[in-house]
């Protein structure tokens, strides 16, 4: 059960399909080379194939542990995450006046790829404190940023994103968290939050809990919702830590996956009121959490994609290694199972779909780099679109797929995949958290719905339907059968896509029960639909590479049937979904609640 970055994939997406020579022209990503970038890659592929890794089925044998209000992480845990952060790896992407090393999010993105792929349980912690990080950096004072961005990033602190409560998980109106106003800027925080990965550990000398709560005249719902830091120590003006804070886990959770992340059970105030600063200003929080939550759900779709990276890799080893019937066209004896067809198909279908929602992913996040640092504003603005649509995709459907992809892995490895000792069943279970958290599917696929494609009327939707067609009259140059394939499903694909975007903005407000029917289904097909034109845009660069005689062949051709395949097998159910979601709301929404 090793884990073998794919860097060359990696590289490849990075380079000629979220072009990182235009990347590394803006201001402040000079340093972004691509040698560069391939020694940083190269050197986080081993530190997360060596260290961290192996430390993934182990810790699901034996999760972290409460007791006494302290939580034990697994075994090993504390030693990786000091490797972690002393190697610089938290600050990849982040600022380097606060101690980061200022990369662009396209370079951080294969980082954080590979460091889900080694083990999700424990790359959980950084991807919080990213969240924390982002936070602080958009919405905190001067004070604040000094006081805890820098050891945020050196991984000396770790970060917490405290929002859901018992009564208020997707529907974070409903937070009572209260914050009461002491009258020299502290806040007293009162009540309980769940949920709250890495809410408490050994790992750290301090965690900072970023919390959503109301102050006693706040309106109701979302816009009286504000954000608060909460440290588990204080911190005293000189950087020291100072009093502990009355913030205390209470318990943590026994979980179905991810089993070696803490997911704790926080009580604020139980002892006089655990103190908190507010983050901007009051009554804002939510705003502040949705920048950081677009990070965290990106950074999520990440996880998706690690995971999948991984259960293929595990279900391709497996695959050549058991020995299992003749071959239907005749053998002499029993082959390994990947001469099977099926077996073949279920590689593809995971090989396909991760490499296309990765190229998806690294292209956003290029589109995020020119959306922070392109010296133009419109250019800035354009981009920042185009990556807010993509968020909910990348997260919604990458983390979907990556279910397929660690339930396909446990089938290639028949009733040993259902066996825990071979962790096929670990990769599944673990994945079954990414559709879930940081908004479930649905609520990514309302955000979809809503604030990114009914609010500007479809505009940024039919901008990239554009660059779509664009790929479309490339691939129509070309004389190849296989492009001509993919053209065919890519074209098939846009025009349902194209569809089902018209038919959302024509019905948002007179039909929005039957809009919101189809709303996942919306968010798959865009899924299928952006990965299908990044590997039909890899398929492009990889003939031209072939023609020109430029690298390694086996790679690009490799590349061309991995794209025509996910033409053929996800491209290809575009009009179906196209038909669910435009034609099959009635049948959703047919049944009274009493008939259920
Ligand atoms: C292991 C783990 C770690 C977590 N880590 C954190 C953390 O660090 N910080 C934190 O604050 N929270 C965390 N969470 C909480 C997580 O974000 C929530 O569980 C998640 O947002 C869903 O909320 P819920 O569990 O209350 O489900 P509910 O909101 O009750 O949803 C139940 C079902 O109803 C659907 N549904 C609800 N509302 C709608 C709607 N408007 N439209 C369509 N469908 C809807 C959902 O899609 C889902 O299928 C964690 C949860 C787990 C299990």
């Amino acid at each position: 059960m090793t884990y073998n970055a794919p860097l060359k994939d990696m590289l490849f997406v990075v380079n000629e399909l979220a072009n990182l020579s235009e990347i590394n022209q803006l201001p402040g990503c000079e340093d972004a080379t691509p040698d560069t970038v391939e020694a940083v890659l190269e050197e986080n592929a081993k530190f997360c194939g060596e260290v961290v890794a192996p430390l993934n089925h182990p810790g699901d044998k034996e999760p972290s542990y409460w007791h006494d209000g302290q939580v034990t992480t697994s075994k090993g845990f504390k030693e990786a995450f000091r490797g972690f952060a002393d190697a610089g790896w938290q600050g990849v992407q982040h600022p380097a006046e606060f101690g980061g090393q200022g990369l662009p999010k396209l370079v951080a993105t294969p980082c954080i790829e590979m460091l889900n792929s080694a083990n999700i349980a424990f790359a959980l912690v950084g991807l919080l404190t990213d969240g924390a990080i982002e936070a602080l950096l958009t919405a905190g004072s001067a004070e604040q940023k000094t006081r805890f961005i820098e050891p945020l990033i050196t991984g000396k602190w770790t970060g917490t994103m405290n929002l859901t409560e018992p009564q208020a998980g997707s529907d974070l109106a409903a937070v009572r968290t209260r914050a009461v106003p002491q009258g020299d800027g502290t806040y007293k925080i009162f009540g309980t939050k769940i949920f709250i990965t890495y809410g408490e550990h050994d790992m750290a000398e301090n965690i900072i809990h970023l919390v959503l709560a109301r102050t006693p005249d706040a309106p109701p719902g979302v816009k009286g919702i504000s954000l608060f830091i909460v440290p588990k120590f204080m911190v005293n003006d000189d950087g020291s830590l100072g009093e502990r804070n009355d913030v205390h886990c209470v318990s943590i959770e026994h979980k179905l996956g991810i089993k070696a992340s803490p997911t704790a059970v926080l009580q604020f105030g139980d002892h006089g009121g655990a103190i908190g600063t507010l983050v901007g200003e009051e009554n804002r929080g939510l705003e502040y959490m949705f920048i950081m939550m677009n990070a965290a759900r990106f950074g999520v779709g990440m996880q998706g994609i690690g995971l999948a990276e991984r259960a293929y890799q595990q279900a391709v080893a497996f695959a050549k290694e058991r020995i299992q019937s003749r071959a239907v066209e005749g053998s002499s004896g029993p082959v390994a199972i990947i001469n099977h067809p099926d077996v073949r198909r279920m590689l593809m279908s995971m090989r396909a779909q991760t490499e296309a929602a990765r190229a998806l992913a690294y292209v956003g996040a290029g589109l995020s780099d020119l959306a922070h640092s392109h010296p133009e504003e419109a250019t800035r603005k354009a981009n920042l679109a185009v990556y807010e649509y993509l968020v909910p995709v990348i997260k919604g459907w990458s983390t979907e797929m990556s279910e397929n992809v660690a339930r396909d892995g446990v089938q290639v490895h028949g009733g040993m995949g259902f066996i825990e000792e071979t962790g096929a069943a670990q990769h599944y279970r673990d994945a079954k958290i990414l559709t879930i958290y940081e908004g479930t599917t649905a609520i990514q696929a309302n955000d979809l719905v809503g604030r990114k494609t009914v609010r500007d009327g479809g505009a940024v939707a039919r901008s990239i339907l554009a660059q779509v067609r664009a790929t479309e009259a490339q691939l129509a140059e070309v004389q190849d059968a296989d492009l001509a394939a993919i053209r065919t499903q890519l074209g098939a694909g846009s025009a349902a896509l194209e569809a089902v975007v018209d038919y959302v903005v024509a019905n948002a407000k007179s039909d929005v029960r039957a809009v919101f029917a189809g709303s996942v289904l919306y968010l798959k097909l865009a899924g299928i639909v952006l990965g299908g034109w990044q590997m039909a845009r890899a398929a492009l660069v990889a003939r031209q590479k072939l023609e020109a005689g430029d690298g390694d062949a086996a790679f690009y051709r490799a590349k061309i049937a991995t794209a025509r395949f996910f033409a053929d097998h996800q491209l290809a159910q575009a009009d179906g979904l196209r038909h669910a979601i435009v034609d099959g709301s009635a049948g959703v929404l047919a049944l009274d609640v009493e008939q259920f």
